[in-house]
């Protein structure tokens, strides 16, 4: 069996640091594993272009397994050519750079490791909100800088507190971002998904669904978006949408790049309408020198809390990545039935909803994971 590994290059450092398991160095530990039992693997971070590694790779592969932090794209035009494809693994959450409606025409099995950097990316918005309503990123360049002047900082900062923040997502990532906001006495904690916590996960945080979109942003002083990038997400913060947000209000987005339209953002942060917009998400990655996300800024300066694709990849969640990856694997090889937690599509249907289908199965599984409290 030939499996497929796409992955991001980590060089020097993956060399000298072997937790960095998502890399083509470390090849998420399984190498050894797989070798043993006779398969094949094949390691690459060559992804782009008709004469890619990859192209050249899914050819002939079984298994192909690949990250949101740099993904292999299966178009439905790649999938035609992968003639032994059965099963693609995304190891970490979100599988949108498959394309799902094809993989249930050919009968491809997508699974993904739920849950498994769920607290990391949530730890990251919490940092995001805090470091733009502090004006944190001026403030520290100043310092680097030489500088020390207190005034144009202190005049574009302010507290949470008392602050009004929604979430676009619910989920486990949305809702373990409310959680974490608790302590912080926000004036009202909000959130926007297609079906409501159970009552007992939303009173222990003290939250409120807002029905519609459009009335929950206008509402907040923080909105941060928390849901998967389907065919409904899409550009779903446009220049439209963005319009409807308070003046003044901040943006944070860990989801996917593409629910946000860069332009219509990065006008937004320039005019002054959005106090500042982070994330560590973009429409294409790596993201080319001009994107407008590296460069826009408040007219007060600030407002930028851009960074490269690395919320959910912290070591401790590349360790449980890669671990759900392997145990994924180890299914498949074995015969025994996936967790339905970590499956998207199987079978030709889809058994995640969260892709923008829904279904009664998945409707249950959301009962199951919330009603704890913990999502
Ligand atoms: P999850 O548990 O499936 O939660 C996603 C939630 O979003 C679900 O409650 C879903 O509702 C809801 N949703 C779907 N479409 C929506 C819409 N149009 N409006 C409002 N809510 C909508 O997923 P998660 O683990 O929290 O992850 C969320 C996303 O974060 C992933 O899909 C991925 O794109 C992103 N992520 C990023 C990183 C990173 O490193 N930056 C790491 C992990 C994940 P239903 O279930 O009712 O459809």
């Amino acid at each position: 069996m030939k499996v497929l590994l796409v992955l991001y290059d980590g060089g020097k450092a993956a060399e000298e640091e072997p937790r960095l398991l998502g890399t083509i160095q470390n090849k998420l530990g399984i190498a050894d594993w797989l070798k043993e039992q006779g398969h094949e693997l094949v390691a690459t971070a060559d992804k782009e272009g008709e004469g890619s590694e990859f192209k050249k790779h899914i050819v002939d592969a079984e298994v192909l397994i690949t990250t949101p932090f740099h993904p292999g794209y299966l178009t439905k035009e790649v999938m035609q050519t992968a003639k032994n494809l059965k099963i693609c693994i995304t190891a970490g959450v979100g599988s949108d750079h498959v394309d799902l409606n094809a993989a249930n025409e050919r009968n491809i099995t997508v699974a993904e490791v739920s849950g498994s950097n769920v607290v990391s990316v949530a730890e990251h918005v919490v940092m995001s909100i805090l470091l733009l309503v502090r004006n944190y990123t001026p403030a520290h360049e100043q310092i680097i800088g030489g500088g020390w002047d207190v005034a144009p900082m202190a005049r574009h900062s302010f507290d949470l507190e008392d602050k009004v923040v929604g979430t676009v997502g619910a989920g486990r990532i949305g809702y373990r971002v409310l959680q974490r906001l608790t302590p912080f006495d926000c004036k009202e904690l909000l959130y926007f998904d297609y079906a409501p916590l159970p009552e007992q996960a939303a009173k222990a945080i003290n939250v409120r669904r807002v029905e519609s979109l459009e009335e929950m942003v206008s509402q907040c002083d923080i909105v941060t978006v928390n849901c998967p990038l389907h065919e409904k997400t899409k550009g779903l913060f446009n220049k439209e949408l963005i319009s409807k947000m308070k003046p003044g209000a901040w943006l944070v987005n860990t989801a996917r790049g593409a629910i946000c339209d860069a332009q219509a953002v990065a006008d937004a942060v320039n005019s002054g309408h959005l106090g500042g917009y982070a994330g560590d998400v973009w429409n294409v990655q790596p993201a080319p020198k001009d994107h407008p996300w590296r460069s826009m800024k408040h007219p007060l300066g600030g407002g930028n809390g851009m960074v490269p694709h690395m919320s959910g990849t912290t070591i401790d969640a590349q360790l449980r990545y890669a671990e759900g990856t392997k145990t994924i694997l180890q299914n498949y090889l074995t015969g025994k039935a996936q967790d339905p937690a970590n499956l998207i599509v199987e079978n030709g249907d889809y058994v995640s909803k969260a892709y923008g289908k829904r279904d009664t199965k998945a409707e249950e599984r959301k009962e199951e994971v919330r009603t704890d409290g913990k999502a």
